[in-house]
């Protein structure tokens, strides 16, 4: 039975079900970053294409101009009336405030980044905020982040970020503060180069390192800045330990290449829905292509050598 067909059978999987399903079966879960509900529209409508599990994220800017309440409803809304397993995640949430007011909108997950401190005061920020969310739902999931990845879903002119985890300040961090779910530096990066975007280059992946980092960790590991990385390494991280992707700058990038698009069509359309109906399936295209790459087990086993 795959994971899909286990999940099926459960009333209403929590998001670490979800997760622990897909791991046996060798897949990793897409996490799609929302600013609006056109965005929100296309992952849902990817997730409803493939059958697939989905996690939505808003990092704190996304929250802040979609209403983190006003998010957490439509997602459960839309969890509710297509009946698939869609989560929601608060994305590089930087503050104990942001991280509760996630938690009490109805989050299922949160990423709690102070990766921009020294270690040992990213274990006391993580730590207290891990303790606060569980407070108030003991079922959410607490994400916290090691090493420098750059920050922004942006298009860049140069390489950010460098310093990469190790297996044993994974080790340290996750025992120290009691997280779930550990987000490492492993070759990714936030943003795109205009050479990704352009599909003249790709990201790379240290994945040795992650397999280390895995055994060391014990738990769920998170890519961040998954946009523009090589189909086949995708793969090959999921294999060594890697069970949520994210990936947003690619639907930016689609985004406003078909906004313009849609816009430039024809002057005098006025319709919103007529503009940005084609937006939603330009986007949905990406999503539900990922969404199949993540799940393709049958491509990480060969990918991987495993005769499994
Ligand atoms: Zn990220």
């Amino acid at each position: 039975m795959t994971a899909i067909e286990i999940l099926k059978n459960m009333s209403a999987p929590a998001l670490r079900d979800v997760l622990t399903a897909l791991q046996a079966e060798g897949a990793g879960l897409g996490h799609f970053n929302v600013s609006d509900q056109v965005l929100l529209k296309a992952v849902v409508a990817a997730a409803a294409e493939t059958k697939l599990p989905v996690l939505v994220g808003a990092s704190e800017g996304e929250r802040d101009f979609f209403g983190a309440h006003q998010l957490a409803a439509i997602v459960k809304s839309s969890r509710q009336e297509s009946g698939l397993p869609i989560f929601l995640n608060a994305d590089h949430t930087h503050s104990l405030e942001k991280a509760v007011e996630a938690a009490n909108a109805g989050f299922d997950a949160v990423t709690i980044d102070f990766s921009a401190f020294p270690f040992d005061q990213n274990v006391a920020h993580t730590k207290e905020t891990v303790q606060a969310i569980k407070a108030i739902n003991p079922a959410i999931l607490a994400e916290g982040e090691i090493g420098d990845i750059g920050t922004g879903s942006e298009i860049k002119e140069t390489v950010q970020g460098g310093r990469l985890s190790t297996p044993e300040e994974a080790r340290q961090f996750v025992e120290a503060t009691g997280i779930d779910v550990l987000a490492p530096a492993v070759g990714n990066m936030h943003g795109m180069l205009k050479s990704m975007v352009q599909g003249k280059a790709k990201k790379h992946l240290d994945l040795e390192r992650i397999a280390q980092i895995k055994q060391a960790a014990g738990v769920f590991l998170t890519l961040h800045g998954g946009s523009g990385t090589d189909d086949g390494h995708f793969r090959k991280a999921i294999a060594a330990g890697i069970n949520i992707i994210h990936i947003n700058t690619e639907l930016r990038v689609a985004w406003r290449e078909s906004l313009d698009e849609s816009l430039s069509r024809d002057s005098n359309e006025v319709v919103p829905y007529k503009i940005l109906g084609p937006v939603v399936d330009s986007v949905k295209q990406v999503v539900s292509s990922r969404l199949r790459l993540f799940h393709d087990h049958m491509a990480t086993s060969e990918a991987v050598g495993s005769v499994a």
